[in-house]
């Protein structure tokens, strides 16, 4: 990590705009990026390097290998979404960009939160306020989760198998994440399993959690079967405050909860772990709206906030704080003004629309 030492007066955050709505958002992020920087003095240095088809076009790899170095280096990431099932095999150049750089820099946490800052907007449910904390390295993700080799393959023709892997240090590393954040927020934290079913793997997921659980007394802990969980999330979701759940568990009902929130457009995230962090919306690359100027970059620009809360932290500096409470307070300002929503919320903003939207309301905000 001879980059990070070298580079802490800069804050240099890494802008990979991937494929489908990826630049269009992209773009956005960093107007207001640039708008947060001349107003706080954040002293950022933006990076842009490609990634997914068109570095594929390029230089024959959707994931170069000087941009996980850079990704390794610089100290923060904001990953656009990519079209991963447009990707050749491996051989051809085709890798999974944010699965790769997750696990390359052990990004072992992804927190999805789930809010509906915006009333009852796209859901027919008010209140939802919940944060998936979803373990990022393992479960059923076998193009990533093995040293050597998938963890999938096929013995026969006629026969695939996939391997599910659950370590105890990962389950106990996700869990003090979850407590921590419970401690902070509601205290309140359930974790999500199917453990009727997988008696071993999630049988040691629940175990490491119940471990980790010794620590937080003050904790209201329970836990739900995952199909349970599902319907709960859309029956009562305001029951909910921190979840801690396995890899695609944590995918699955992340979507739904956002959806739930008020629509995949709104919902960001952020991937971490001890030295490096991601910002990177929900969504995919919704290739069907790409290059139409109409997706909302809200779950991006949303991600950039806790990528700045995470770093206000790392770097010690309550400026970056601030920045990330602007972008919160600018987007909900946005986003309450039905003239200026984008179409996945039903007004009829365009992509840049809303960036310069935002940005011009940021300008004027002292
Ligand atoms: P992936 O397979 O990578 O998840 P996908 O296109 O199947 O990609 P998403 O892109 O996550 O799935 O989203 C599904 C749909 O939600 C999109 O096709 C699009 O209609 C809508 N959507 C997602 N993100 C946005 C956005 N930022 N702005 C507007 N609509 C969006």
């Amino acid at each position: 990590m001879v980059g990070k030492t070298r580079i802490q007066k800069k804050l240099q955050l890494l802008v990979l705009e991937g494929d489908g709505i990826g630049p269009e958002i992209c773009r956005e992020a960093v107007r207001i990026l640039n708008v947060l920087d001349r107003k706080h003095a954040l002293n950022l240095e933006i990076i842009t390097e490609r990634v997914g088809l068109k570095s594929l076009e390029t230089v024959g790899s959707t994931l170069p290998e000087h941009v996980v170095d850079l990704a390794k280096a610089v100290d923060g990431i904001v990953m656009g979404p990519m079209s991963t099932n447009d990707y050749p095999n491996k051989n051809n150049g085709g890798i999974n960009p944010s699965g790769t750089i997750r696990q390359k820099l052990d990004l072992f946490a992804n927190v999805r939160p789930a809010k509906s800052y915006f009333g009852s907007l796209g859901s027919s449910k008010k209140g939802i306020d919940l944060i998936i904390v979803r373990e990022n390295t393992e479960g059923f993700y076998s193009d990533r989760s093995m040293y050597v080799g998938p963890g999938e393959f096929m013995p026969t023709e006629d026969l695939a198998i996939s391997v599910r892997k659950i370590t105890r240090s990962a389950s106990i590393r996700i869990a003090k994440i979850a407590f921590e954040l419970a401690q902070v927020r509601s205290k309140r934290l359930t974790a999500v399993h199917k453990s009727n079913v997988f008696r071993l793997s999630d049988g040691l997921f629940l175990e490491s959690v119940r471990d980790v659980k010794k620590n937080y007394p003050d904790i209201d802990y329970s836990e739900q079967i995952v199909d349970a969980m599902a319907a709960r999330l859309v029956r009562d979701p305001e029951n909910f405050d921190v979840i801690v759940t396995t890899n695609m568990f944590g995918d699955i009902l992340s979507d739904e909860a956002s959806e739930l929130a008020g629509g995949l457009g709104l919902a960001s995230s952020l991937n971490y772990g001890t030295r490096n962090a991601m910002a990177q919306a929900q969504h995919g690359s919704a290739p069907e709206i790409a290059g139409q100027n109409i997706a909302n970059p809200t779950a991006l620009i949303a991600s950039i906030a806790m990528l700045f809360n995470w770093l206000a932290i790392e770097r010690n500096d309550p400026k970056l704080d601030e920045a990330a409470l602007e972008i919160r307070n600018g987007l909900a300002n946005m986003i309450s003004d039905v003239d200026a929503r984008t179409r996945d919320l039903g007004g009829h903003n365009s992509t840049s629309g809303f960036g310069c939207g935002l940005a011009t309301y940021l300008e004027g905000q002292s």
